[in-house]
């Protein structure tokens, strides 16, 4: 369902991402690791149209986004830019908006949706996250853990084909991790397909059919979370995550 073929990325003289590939399978949860810097959230940016490529293709849902580093026309991009939803680690919600108006508004504005409707899934969604009383709370009144949880509801409710998380708990207590590990595994048991930053070891290990370890803008191991983070085989993995330990 994704498909990244030699991808590069530089900031000015930075080389960010060095001739990245990977896939990812319909249904499957890739977890993406690595030391600070390595460029992950620049790679997650770089798949969901939020930063351009320099080199390289990107297929996204059978539909290819940019191809030897040449980009689609707008619209076809938009098209495939709806097929993917990015939760990012600070929630990004509208503050002046209500838990129920951050969950509509897309769905009206972009997806044409009547308010009715978006209405009705936002708040099939809230109940699916146990947040069903918090349809007109605003933002600041909820805990990091139920405003990380509204906005994977916000993404949901473009119905994604693709779910990219950027250290969805990096910014919560310890013991609201395990909320949205909970949604995160519900969602794989739905056969969703995710990719996860995540500087959290075990929350990789607990979720992911797959990691990926980056260092350096490129790759150095990947295989079963098993594998990778029992067993690391490379140097430069065994190093990381022994420093985590
Ligand atoms: P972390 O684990 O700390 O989130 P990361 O692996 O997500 O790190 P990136 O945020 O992708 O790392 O950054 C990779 C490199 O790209 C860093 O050297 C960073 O300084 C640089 N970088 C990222 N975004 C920009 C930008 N908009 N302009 C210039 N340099 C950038
Ligand atoms: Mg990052």
């Amino acid at each position: 369902i994704i498909k990244v073929e030699t991808i590069s990325k530089s900031f000015g003289e930075n080389e960010v991402l060095k001739n990245i590939s990977f896939t990812v399978n319909q249904g499957e949860v890739v977890a993406i690791i690595g030391p600070s810097g390595s460029g992950k959230s620049t790679l997650l940016r770089c798949i969901t149209h939020l930063e351009l490529v320099e080199a390289g293709s990107i297929t996204l849902t059978g539909k290819s986004m940019v191809k030897d580093g040449v980009y689609l026309h707008a619209e076809q991009l938009r098209e495939i830019c709806l097929k993917v939803g990015l939760v990012f680690q600070n929630f990004n919600l509208f503050p002046h908006f209500s838990v129920m108006r951050n969950i509509t508004e897309a769905q009206i504005h972009v997806l044409k949706r009547k308010k009715a409707e978006a209405e009705d899934r936002a708040a099939k969604l809230l109940e699916k996250m146990g947040l069903q009383d918090k349809a007109n709370a605003y933002p600041c009144e909820l805990s990091g853990g139920q405003q990380q949880r509204v906005s994977i509801a916000r993404a949901l409710a473009l119905d994604p084909e693709v779910l990219f998380f950027d250290e969805p708990t990096s910014a919560l207590d310890p013991e609201l991790t395990g909320d949205i590990l909970k949604v995160i595994r519900a969602l794989a048991s739905e056969k969703m397909t995710m990719v996860i930053v995540t500087h959290e070891i075990p929350f990789a290990r607990e979720v992911a059919d797959r990691v990926l370890f980056m260092d350096c803008g490129a790759f150095v191991e990947e295989g079963p979370a098993a594998n990778v983070i029992d067993n690391p085989q490379m140097e430069r993995t065994k190093a990381f995550l022994s420093r985590l330990s």
